[in-house]
């Protein structure tokens, strides 16, 4: 299935990402999203298209999947495309399309941290996913609002050569997490710069 460093993920393979992904460098980012039960048996297709929940973020795949700056291919009115995850979250009108597989290049080096609620189902508050790409240092977060974003302004700090201490200040700049039965905004504004200075300082080996 893998041709060279690129890896091709069907939808119904969530727990196939997290096989294939295999030593833990890339694969934090596929292994640590939503609980044991969402892992064994979410696609990843569903997951990357579930619609926000009003009382818990979902969708845990989609900072990490955003990090690796993965491709969508898709099928739906105009036929098959393949775009980047950016672009197909950000479609618009929310235009319907069924996702046929996920295109993810091996990341160098890749981490994932997620704030998680006590509970059965594990519900993660707020994730964090960073990957060093061929284009450079990529970090997203999920929890932060209806989908997961890229933190811009911690990717332009760090291409600015700012340690992830310092990166990491600027996490909550441009982002509107909201309250819901999870956790509050401002709990969410608070504990975003923390999570990413360590899914940072992970990622660097520390
Ligand atoms: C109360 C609750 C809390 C949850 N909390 C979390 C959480 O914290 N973290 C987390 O990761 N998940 C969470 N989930 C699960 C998440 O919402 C997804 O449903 C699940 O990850 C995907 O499951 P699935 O593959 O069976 O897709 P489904 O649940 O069957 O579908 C999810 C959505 O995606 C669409 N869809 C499915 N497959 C495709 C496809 N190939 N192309 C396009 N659209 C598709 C469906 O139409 C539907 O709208 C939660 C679910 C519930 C009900």
């Amino acid at each position: 299935m893998r041709t060279s460093d690129t890896q091709v993920l069907m939808p119904a393979s969530a727990a196939e990402a997290v096989d294939s992904f295999g030593d833990g460098r890339g694969v934090t980012v596929f292994a640590g999203g939503a609980d044991p039960e969402i892992r064994a048996h979410a696609t990843v297709g569903g997951n990357l298209c579930a619609p926000p929940g009003r009382e818990s973020p979902r969708a845990d795949l989609q900072a990490p999947l955003l990090a690796l700056d993965t491709r969508v291919r898709s099928a739906g009115p105009g036929g098959e495309r393949t775009e980047s995850v950016e672009q197909f979250l950000g479609r618009a009108g929310g235009e319907p399309r069924l996702v046929l597989a996920i295109e993810v290049d091996r990341p160098r080096r890749a981490s994932y941290l997620s704030q998680r609620r006590p509970h059965a189902h594990s519900y993660a508050v707020l994730s964090v996913a960073c990957a060093e790409t061929a284009d450079g240092l990529r970090v997203a977060a999920g929890g932060t609002g209806p989908r997961a974003v890229r933190l811009s302004a911690v990717e332009r700090a760090l291409a600015g050569g700012a340690a992830p201490r310092e990166a990491a200040t600027s996490a909550a700049d441009g982002v509107d997490p909201h309250d819901d039965a999870l956790a509050s905004a401002w709990y969410r504004r608070t504990v975003l710069p923390t999570l990413v200075r360590r899914a940072l300082e992970q990622l660097s080996g520390g």
